[in-house]
């Protein structure tokens, strides 16, 4: 169910959503992406909002909001408790699921990620699914400035091993997935 007893401050699924999209908005707001333009981190959350909702057609304000929401712990200084308290438990679930643990070095957060995703709920794969889509997206249109072609390789070759971990789950997201995977950069 949608709202539980700790979503006392949202009153509909649309506000939940918009809820979402303005706490990671601010959260963010500091942030840019690495590609040479700099856009605004909060376009990335967009993205996979987008991706699931608009590109899927996946009709659940729940998983949207935990998409909208999915770096804020990671990324900012935002807690799990805190999403608990705007947003509820089952959220805040969603979040965690999502969120590496940081005190780890980053080869080995990234291995993690490859082990453990099969074991996630199917509402943490489906924001797998959309987040490497999307940055498999943005690398090959607009790649960080200082990432040459092997780390832009690399970064498409781990994804492909996360979603594998995924497979089953969602097929149009899956395609949606394997069509970006096709933009693999080339020597
Ligand atoms: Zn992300």
């Amino acid at each position: 169910m949608l709202l539980n007893e700790n979503e006392k401050s949202v009153s509909s699924p649309v506000a939940l959503v918009v809820q979402a999209a303005l706490f990671a908005a601010e959260r963010h707001r500091d942030q840019r992406r690495k590609n040479v333009d700099a856009t605004p981190y909060i376009n990335h959350p967009l993205a996979l909002a987008s991706v699931l909702s608009i590109e899927a057609q996946i009709d659940d304000p729940a998983l949207i909001a935990a998409a909208l929401l999915h770096d804020t712990v990671e990324d900012t200084q935002t807690t799990i408790d805190e999403i608990e308290d705007h947003f509820g438990s089952k959220i805040a679930g969603i979040v965690a699921e999502v969120t590496d643990d940081k005190s780890l070095e980053k080869e080995e957060r990234k291995r993690k990620q490859v082990e453990t995703v099969s074991k996630k709920s199917t509402a943490a794969k489906l924001i797998k699914l959309a987040d490497k889509t999307s940055n498999l997206r943005d690398i090959a249109s607009s790649p960080p400035a200082d990432w040459p072609l092997e780390r832009r390789q690399a970064y498409f070759d781990w994804a492909v091993e996360v979603i594998d971990g995924c497979r089953g789950t969602h097929p149009m997201l899956e395609e949606l997935f394997d069509a970006a995977f096709q933009a693999r950069p080339q020597s």
